[in-house]
């Protein structure tokens, strides 16, 4: 009986997380059944719930077809029924166990889309803690602002650094090359930034994800968890031809935006 997370990739560049503890596991946003229904299958586990952090439909479009396949599967997301398929509404600070176990603390992260939540598990499978942050904190990036606004991303992404250092961080993409060559430009004279180029691009070249990352990795090298940090502020103001900006929020905008329409 093992206990681990494995990637089930989905589309052309999204992950579907499964969350296995012996012979049941977790889904965290399903975009397609078709590949969940091939790792149950593979693996022969048990679906015991479903993960949803928001509701874009890369995230939630399998939903339909696994509570056809396995009907009463508890399916845990963002309050609002605006999900069709939820069955455990889930807000700011609420606690939910879907494995015995494995208890999952909420922190509603609005910023992409306002519903977005995260799911935090600060004792993970016997390991170090776990983050699944859907489309909020990427590898070397973070999600577009689609539906909140700069100050509320912000905000949110703050939330999520304030977490340990070493908690694992499972977002939903792989967009860790394409995020961390932008961060090259927005962050050029930080050496811990082009040494974690070098080793995730040695992990694409034998095609592995680069996920889960850590909350002090991205400390160190995600350019948009860095806008208090001069050399960032001084980039981000070159490029938009403008004074260095005094307040973070107003950083992180600006870069925002220019990756944006980088
Ligand atoms: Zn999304």
């Amino acid at each position: 009986m093992s206990n681990a997370i494995h990637p089930i990739p989905a589309f052309t560049d999204n992950y579907i997380w499964a969350i296995r503890c012996g012979n049941q596991c977790l889904v965290v946003d399903p975009g397609d059944a078709t590949p969940v229904l091939s790792y149950l299958e593979q693996t022969q586990v048990k679906l015991a719930g479903i993960l949803i952090t928001h509701h874009h439909a890369d995230h939630t479009g399998g939903l339909n077809t696994l509570l056809n396949t396995f009907p009463g599967c508890p399916v845990y997301g963002p309050q609002g029924n605006h999900i069709k398929g939820i069955t455990i509404a889930l807000g700011d600070g609420d606690q939910l166990e879907p494995l015995p176990g494995l208890t999952f603390k909420v922190l509603t992260v609005p910023g992409h889309t306002l519903d977005h939540i995260a799911f935090f598990a600060s004792e993970g499978l016997n390991g170090p803690p776990l983050l699944f942050c859907g489309d909020t904190l990427f590898a070397g990036g973070c999600g577009r602002i689609f539906e909140g606004d700069p100050g509320m991303m912000y905000t949110s992404l703050s939330r999520l650094t304030e977490l340990p250092d070493q908690t694992q961080v499972y977002c939903a993409h792989e967009y860790t090359m394409a995020n961390l060559g932008f961060a090259a430009k927005a962050d050029p004279d930080n050496s811990a930034l082009f040494t974690r180029i070098k080793t995730e691009q040695s992990k694409r070249e034998k095609n592995e994800p680069t996920l889960p990352s850590t909350i002090g990795i991205e400390l160190r090298t995600n350019p948009f968890l860095r806008c208090h940090n001069t050399e960032v502020a001084t980039q981000v103001a070159q490029h938009w031809n403008k004074d260095v900006a005094s307040s973070a929020t107003e950083i992180f905008a600006d870069l925002r935006r220019w990756k944006d329409n980088a």
